[in-house]
């Protein structure tokens, strides 16, 4: 509405904002999509990348993440009382360290690890994953509940970083199979903006989106349950301030994907960008942009999270 015109009496119709429509404020995950979307654009980016092998091997686990889904089978879902609890106390119903597995997320493991040895990208596995591989499968429940907790609580032991990659993965499964259930009305974004509003997680990646309805709004994607939340631009998702930030990319790359590098709290995170590329996939984009990590890191500035799956690979 330009100055000096008339309000309108009665409702709103439209959107109040203007033209363009609100973003949704939260994007439940499609499992059925996610993990398969994931291997298939690493597969693309691994294609004359200096770390073709690694994406090759990291779209491999992604295939078999895939394929682990079937083997959990239909998960019950969080009641929904309780949900409403966690929504009405600011919390994430599936608090990722609070939550109580449900022992199927073995299975899912066991089919990971069965999909990785035996899939078409079982060529890609070196001869120590194999091994570790094979030494997880052995073990009992206690010990790869164990690796879960570590993992989930931010403590994973040196010498258990190869076999938590799997576990991670697994999780990742897991919780996505878990958030693509809750009742989407009924949740809302936690105070904390940077943190997941279904699991508490840290985001993987940001993406700028270029379609749906409201192009150009930017949604952070959760590290481990796949929710994405819509997060306001122009604003550190680390600590809040929009004083200093900028963004940094690879010279000569196309800008699809650049660190958002913060000065006021020293960190920066991976944004995505479909203007530049409609096909950036969160978790892909993130793990073959690496390079970046490594400029940006040069320069000073920390992550704002690992990706687990470099973490702990
Ligand atoms: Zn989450
Ligand atoms: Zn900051």
């Amino acid at each position: 509405m330009r100055q000096g015109e008339v309000a309108p009496n009665g409702p709103w119709i439209g959107n109040p904002q203007g033209g363009v429509d609100a973003p949704d404020p939260l994007i439940l995950p499609d499992p059925a999509a996610r993990f398969a979307a994931t291997a298939a654009r690493l597969e693309v980016l691994a294609d004359g990348h200096a770390m073709a092998d690694w994406l090759r091997f990291m779209a491999g686990l992604a295939q078999a993440q895939h394929d682990a889904l079937a083997a959990l089978g239909p998960l019950a879902g969080p009641d929904a009382t309780l949900v409403r609890q966690a929504v009405e106390a600011r919390m994430p119903p599936l608090a990722a360290d609070g939550h109580r597995r449900h022992p199927l997320w073995r299975e899912g493991l066991a089919a990971l690890l069965d999909s990785s040895e035996n899939g078409r990208f079982a060529g890609t596995i070196p001869a120590d994953a194999r091994t570790v591989m094979r030494s997880l499968r052995a073990r009992g429940a206690a010990a790869q509940e164990k690796l879960a907790d570590d993992f989930l609580s931010g403590g994973v032991a040196p010498a258990e970083t190869g076999a938590t990659l799997y576990v991670a993965a697994a999780l990742q499964v897991y919780f996505t199979r878990l958030a693509g259930q809750l009742p989407a009305e009924d949740l809302r974004l936690l105070p904390e903006r940077g943190l997941c509003p279904c699991c508490g997680s840290l985001p993987v990646s940001g993406v700028v989106t270029a379609s749906g309805r409201a192009p150009g709004t930017r949604y952070l994607h959760c590290s481990l349950c796949s929710a994405a939340w819509n997060h306001v631009r122009a604003v550190c998702i680390t600590c809040g301030k929009s004083g200093a930030l900028s963004l940094m990319s690879v010279e000569g790359e196309s800008g699809a994907v650049r660190a958002e590098v913060c000065g006021d709290c020293r960190s920066y995170a991976k944004m995505l960008y479909q203007p530049q590329d409609m096909k950036v996939d969160p978790v892909a984009d993130d793990l073959a942009s690496l390079g970046l990590d490594v400029l940006v890191a040069e320069a000073g500035w920390s992550r704002h999270a690992p990706n687990p799956l470099v973490l702990t690979g």
